[in-house]
């Protein structure tokens, strides 16, 4: 995982423009060496796992997202250890603009840049619309939706200065589709894919790409709350709520695991993902192949 080595151009072609702080040169197994990441929402499932695979694949990482502070900055400092990396963590709440921004400056003054920000923070809950609670919709929007706008608003100044970015949303298979009783989800995760076209022709000549990622059902903690939700809801066991609510959609049957995530995310910050814009890339088990 994570061994691309970008290719030297070919003769007679033009060089690969180069980013100004981190060269393509890059080393084995360390395709991001030198890059800096901002992941949202990294305090737990599929962020996480981004996140190490980042780290692993020599980036500096900022880890954000809820849970004991003491914790999170003792897990970021163990991240640093095992990749030879430097990390840090910012608690910063997804719903407010203003911490989003304080985010992004800590990041810059630490580190000097953001090249890489991962979207990933997302929240869910299931209703059919007529009892869907108004500050549910209002949550589910604000931290999968508009989140990624102020977010990226906030690196997009530094990134277009230095020619070089990669912005990756973590969408879903329901930015594609829709199920029932998740009206919001659906709707910010369609969003997402709007806002990630958008982000891309607007930065297609800045040396910055923008991409969504699509996950189907991968096993994390939101998808574990689903579980027990919708058993409730439909008034039926664990199992059959698996295979046969969750998984319905899904052909392979199998949930994904959080760092095939990780591996995309860090193909797509990497050289050889650099014509790779305003693309949604889908992993999920053919789903949306139906
Ligand atoms: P998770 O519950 O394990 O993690 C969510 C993360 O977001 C946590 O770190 C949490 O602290 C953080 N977060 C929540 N509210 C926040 C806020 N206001 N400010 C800052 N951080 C906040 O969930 P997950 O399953 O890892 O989901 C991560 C992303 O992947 C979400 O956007 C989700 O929609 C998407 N996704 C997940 C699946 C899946 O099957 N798990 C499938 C498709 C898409």
């Amino acid at each position: 995982m994570n061994s691309f080595v970008p290719e030297k151009p070919a003769q007679g072609l033009p060089p690969a423009s180069a980013p100004a702080t981190a060269p393509e040169t890059a080393i084995p197994g360390r395709p991001l060496a030198g890059r800096v990441a901002i992941v949202t929402g990294s305090s737990s499932g599929i962020g996480l796992a981004v996140l190490e695979e980042l780290a692993m694949a020599g980036a500096h990482v900022v880890m954000n997202g809820f849970g004991d502070r003491a914790e999170l900055e003792r897990s970021s400092a163990r991240l640093a250890t095992a990749h030879g990396v430097d990390a840090i963590y910012h608690g910063a709440d997804m719903t407010r603009p203003a911490e989003i921004a304080d985010l992004v400056a800590v990041t810059e003054a630490r580190f000097g840049q953001v090249d890489i920000l991962v979207n990933n923070a997302g929240i869910q809950h299931v209703a059919p619309i007529e009892d869907f609670p108004a500050e549910k919709w209002d949550a589910i929007l604000a931290i999968n939706l508009s989140a990624a706008f102020h977010t990226t608003q906030q690196v997009l100044p530094g990134m277009k200065r230095r020619g070089f970015g990669r912005i990756i949303n973590i969408a879903s298979a329901h930015g594609l589709v829709g199920s029932p009783f998740k009206s919001a989800y659906v709707a910010a995760k369609h969003g997402i894919l709007g806002l990630t076209k958008v982000t891309a022709l607007e930065t297609a000549e800045a040396g910055i790409t923008a991409n969504a990622i699509c996950p189907g059902y991968v096993w994390t903690p939101l998808v574990e709350k689903q579980i027990t939700a919708q058993a409730l809801s439909h008034k039926i066991g664990r199992e059959e709520v698996i295979r046969n609510v969750l998984l319905a959609q899904q052909p392979n049957k199998q949930f994904a695991q959080a760092n095939e995530i990780g591996a995309l995310a860090v193909f797509l910050a990497g050289a050889a993902a650099k014509s790779i814009t305003g693309a949604t890339l889908s992993v999920d088990g053919g789903w949306t192949a139906h």
